[in-house]
């Protein structure tokens, strides 16, 4: 069985095709280069994403703050992750690059700070 799918590693945005005839040897085509082969197994096997978010801030120049994961995370975790973003506050200052939560549900990834705010 084939499957095809756009490898988004870079702006390039291969074309590739995975025979997934057998699990435990995907082969890939139309890579441009080797991280091609690594998104389309990871993708097939156990897909991640960076997620982004917002916090509520406490005693701030702004009421919410930006972050993001500091690693991809298992796909099927974005939603409780967000979950967890909406149940807690942060007390400013703080500062791009801030841990905000760490090791997002066990992940060992952290939500880190994308904005100042002071
Ligand atoms: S295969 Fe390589 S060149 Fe092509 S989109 Fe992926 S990372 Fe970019």
């Amino acid at each position: 069985m084939i499957k095809e799918m756009i490898c988004i590693s870079c702006p390039m945005g291969c074309h590739l095709s995975c025979d997934i005839t057998d699990m435990n040897d995907i082969k890939v085509t139309g890579n441009t280069c080797p991280r091609g082969v690594l998104y389309a197994k990871d993708e097939l096997t156990q897909p991640k994403r960076i997620v982004t978010g917002s916090m509520r801030v406490v005693g701030g120049n702004k009421a919410m703050l930006s972050v993001k994961t500091s690693n991809a995370i298992d796909k099927h975790l974005i939603f409780d992750s967000l979950r967890l973003l909406n149940e807690i506050k942060v007390n400013a200052p703080i500062h791009i690059g801030d841990v905000m939560i760490e090791n997002v549900l066990g992940t060992g990834v952290n939500f880190v700070a994308t904005k100042e705010i002071l």
